[in-house]
């Protein structure tokens, strides 16, 4: 088996001018011990999940021993936090291994909670077991529910201690994505005014993860199109799965399209299109409505970082205008889909519209209603709708509904059994709900990290019926009202 020692790690952001990080080590913690590693995640770069328990792997992920081909470095960026200029923020507390190659391309591989750097600021550089439980497992459960995401590859706790509300214990998990390069990557230099950085960077990008728009008569308009784009389509499926981020900051926003940096996130369980998930927002910036205005918002905001760049704001302009059709191309596709109509019709706006004006009036459970709308019969009254009905209050608003739902499904001549299984292929009967997440971190708090790993295996395959494991597709208990989520982690 291959030691930690012999990782053929690269390093390709290295090769950027020092002004775009800073090479350091990561900072020891005493007694790690291992927790969990995915092995769908392992896979991506060759490994398997066993290997991650190791003690040279636990050591490695850590960040209390640095391979010797590893160059570890923490990046700067810039951002807007909740609308406002930032200025300068950067890895705070991660630090960058490096890349390894992989089946589907090199993969880099980041430390999250290993030690100070150069871009703490106030921080400790340190993640607590909480959050990084979270980020571990909402990563690999966004990867199996389809959706584009950076990864988690393993989680390692000690027992040194973190302040924070109160205290914690300190959690390291190893995250991957092919780039961790942010918007706020490139507002960065624009508003220093380095011109030369900008397009530096700009260059790096195309040529390592868009080298296709290397060609293009304006490859910096293609590229913020391209971007645009993935962001409205990685949004558009956060809707349909009722993921809220609950921090968009452009700092947060991966120049793949991915899905980045797990804080104060949630999924919509009584449905509110108002839903704000993060505790510390306020406002409402970020609820689950605004995710679609604040992702074009984003683009916007890179956009305006790459004018130098791209030349004039028409220009820019209409790279952007990718944003709404786009969303609204995917989001069509996806309700399609959840729906489980094959066909689309003019109407079908006007239907998806009823469902979500039902869901909020009613402020039914998200998941359980695509799920058990799978199972709706076409034959089916208010005896066999009984399950999918119960989520409902006004029951007669629900019978209308499900008569033109009906009716519709009708004019397809759709077919039950067809119809369902794909339904079920589309609408997740598992999602990462705070009550589970908290269970497994209040276990792991304890001492106890089975509850991670089963929670892990579920969500792995979250489409599946796992029959025994009924009780994780339940209604949030009474107490989870409680919860909060901050951006405390
Ligand atoms: P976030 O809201 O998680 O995206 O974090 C915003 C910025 O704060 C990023 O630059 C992070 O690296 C930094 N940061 C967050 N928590 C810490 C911490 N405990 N120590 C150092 N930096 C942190
Ligand atoms: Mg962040
Ligand atoms: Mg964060």
């Amino acid at each position: 088996a291959i030691t930690a020692d012999e990782l053929p790690f690269s390093n390709s952001f290295a090769e950027l001018p020092p002004a775009f990080y800073t090479r350091l080590m990561p900072t020891p913690l005493p007694a790690p011990y291992f927790i969990a590693a995915s092995a769908d995640a392992a896979a991506l770069v060759g490994l398997d999940a066993q290997t991650l328990a190791q003690d040279d792997f636990l050591a490695l992920f850590t960040g209390n021993r640095v391979a010797p081909r590893s160059q570890p470095l923490s990046a700067v960026y810039s951002g807007h936090q909740f609308g406002v200029w930032a200025g300068q923020l950067g890895d705070g507390r991660a630090i960058l291994l490096g890349e390894l190659p992989g089946p589907q391309g090199p993969m880099e591989l980041q430390l999250k909670g290993a030690g100070l750097t150069p871009y703490s600021r106030m921080g400790d550089g340190r993640a607590v077991l909480r959050s990084s439980i979270r980020e571990f497992l909402c990563s690999e459960a966004m990867a199996a529910l389809g959706i584009p995401t950076t990864r988690a590859l393993t989680i390692t706790g000690s027992h040194q201690r973190v302040m924070r509300e109160s205290v914690e214990t300190a959690a390291v998990v190893t995250r991957m994505a092919p780039s961790f390069v942010r918007f706020g990557s490139f507002e960065h230099w624009h508003y220093r005014n380095k011109q030369d950085e900008l397009r530096l960077l700009a260059d790096h990008v195309i040529q390592h993860w868009y080298p296709e728009l290397a060609g293009a008569a304006n490859p910096y308009k293609a590229f913020l199109a391209e971007v645009t784009r993935r962001t409205a389509v990685m949004i558009a499926h956060w809707q349909a799965v009722g993921f809220m981020h609950g921090v968009m900051n452009t700092d947060n926003m991966s120049i793949l399209g991915l899905t980045l940096d797990y804080g104060p996130f949630g999924f919509m369980e009584a449905f509110d299109a108002q839903h704000i998930c993060n505790h510390t927002d306020q406002g409402g910036r970020y609820s689950y409505a605004n995710q679609v205005p604040v992702g074009h918002w984003n683009c916007y905001a890179l956009g305006n970082a790459l004018l130098p760049l791209i030349g004039t704001p028409e220009d820019a302009e209409e790279a952007l205008d990718v944003y709404r059709p786009a969303f609204g191309a995917r989001l069509d596709e996806l309700l399609h889909a959840k729906l489980g109509l094959f066909d689309t019709r003019e109407d079908d706006g006007a239907l998806f519209d009823a469902t979500f004006g039902l869901l909020q009036a009613n402020h039914a459970d998200f998941t359980l209603f695509f799920r058990r709308l799978g199972e709706l019969r076409l034959e089916g009254g208010p005896d066999g709708d009984a399950p999918l009905r119960d989520l409902f209050i006004d029951r007669a608003a629900f019978d209308a509904w499900a008569a033109r739902y009906r009716a519709r499904l009708r004019a397809e001549h759709s077919v039950d059994e067809r119809r369902r299984a794909a339904m079920h292929r589309t609408n997740p009967k598992y999602v990462l709900r705070n009550y589970l997440a908290q269970n497994a971190i209040e276990q792991a708090q304890n001492g106890d990290y089975a509850e991670v790993r089963k929670l892990l295996a579920i969500l792995e395959r979250p489409f599946d019926e796992q029959p025994e494991h009924d009780t994780y597709a339940a209604l949030p208990p009474d107490w989870a009202a409680h919860l909060e989520v901050s951006c405390s982690s």
